[in-house]
């Protein structure tokens, strides 16, 4: 360490007019992981040299307030930022100085909730840009322990920590966390959402639902009634569900007549498709299956709100479809969703993105099609959805 005191002090005027005079006293200069600490009235504070630079010792949430401190981000009126430690007994002091000098207390940075929210902010670095372009969000939720129902996926290390934006521009929301999750829906999705017999035993519990308690039944019926407005063949109609998952639509696809075929990811879920619904299935990943088949309708059931790119799935159904054929998708409404609070399931971990309407069709353009139809509704299971049927052009 280096003490070079400055003799006399080099007096110096701040502020508007310069009336705030400072006095420059001394310059210490430190080898890195020394130490120095700063006393006045009680409080202290100390800062480490490193070989990377400063280290403002004292935790903000814990060791500072202990000293007696508490750490204030300060925004002047020219918009640059600074970092003050306010004793804790004088913070009406630090107010008057505040208003004084034209500066705004931006944030007292030794709450928790404040310190995480801006962690989260962090992590967000590379944000990817909205479906709309924008690389402007809003945060909506803040997540620091998984909301009540959500499915317990196993994730490697670390702590709970996710927050939900919004697009500024267009409504659309995206979940962002800097957890590891990958994979998930090979055997992991099934296991984590059905238990690892659990398929058969939830496909029995749904099918027994009344019509009117039924999504699906809902589902059908819409399916149905499109393809009738539309026109088009009336025997023989064929449709490809992706992601079939339980199969339960397919099921009812099928007792209304339609050739049916099924594509999942698992394994398991397309044997549970074959053996159980009695369906041709195929277990592919959709983005890289060579096409088996052109159909009349290719229906996407909350599936792609699961992928990180939906436009890249969605235009693939395009090599899955008759020239007249239409694609039916339901996907989670954000925008209704959003006054149930944090705790909706459309904003669960599983989502990577929840759709607002303006969403939904730039969606649908940006993946080839014209949206035909657009319904927003909330389905006897409560869940909040936005329902489309979308053609060539
Ligand atoms: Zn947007």
């Amino acid at each position: 360490m280096r003490f070079i005191p400055t003799r006399p002090p080099r007096v110096f005027g701040v502020g508007a007019d310069g009336a705030i005079k400072l006095k420059e006293c001394a310059k210490i200069e430190l080898a890195p992981d020394e130490i120095v600490t700063f006393r006045a009235e009680g409080t202290q504070y100390d800062v480490t040299r490193k070989d990377f630079g400063y280290y403002a010792m004292p935790s903000l949430n814990r060791r500072l307030g202990r000293y007696g401190l508490k750490a204030a981000l300060v925004k002047s009126y020219d918009a640059t930022f600074y970092v003050m430690l306010v004793m804790k007994d004088k913070v009406k002091e630090f107010r008057r100085y505040l208003r004084e000098t034209g500066q705004g207390l931006a944030a007292w940075l030794d709450g928790k909730e404040t310190l995480e929210r801006l962690a989260g902010r962090a992590d967000q670095r590379d944000l990817p840009a909205c479906l709309c372009g924008s690389r402007s969000f809003d945060p909506l939720f803040h997540y620091s322990s998984p909301p009540a129902g959500e499915t317990g996926f196993r994730f490697s290390g670390g702590k709970y920590l996710r927050d939900v934006l919004r697009c500024s521009v267009c409504g659309h929301c995206i979940s962002v966390h800097a957890m590891r999750m990958e994979g998930i829906y090979g055997g992991g999705y099934v296991d984590a959402t059905y238990g690892s017999d659990g398929m058969r035993s939830a496909f029995r519990k749904i099918v027994r639902l009344r019509r009117t308690k039924s999504d699906n039944a809902g589902r059908v019926r819409a399916v149905r009634a499109f393809a009738d407005r539309r026109g088009g063949p009336r025997r023989h109609r064929c449709i490809l569900d992706v992601g079939s998952g339980l199969c339960v639509f397919l099921r009812g696809m099928k007792k209304a007549g339609w050739v049916c075929a099924a594509l999942d990811p698992d394994p398991r879920a397309a044997k549970h498709a074959r053996d159980v619904v009695g369906v041709k299935a195929v277990a592919a990943d959709f983005m890289k299956v060579k096409p088996f088949g052109r159909y009349d309708a290719v229906s996407f059931n909350k599936v792609l709100e699961h992928v990180e790119d939906p436009v890249a799935m969605l235009a693939r159904a395009r090599s899955f479809l008759n020239k007249d054929g239409f694609v039916y998708v339901e996907l989670p409404d954000a925008e209704a969703a959003a006054a149930g609070g944090p705790g909706r399931e459309e904003f669960f971990i599983e989502h990577h993105h929840i759709f607002s309407a303006a969403s939904f069709g730039i969606l649908a353009a940006r993946a080839g099609f014209a949206l035909k139809e657009l319904e927003r509704l909330r389905e006897p299971s409560t869940k909040y959805t936005l329902r489309g049927f979308l053609a060539l052009p």
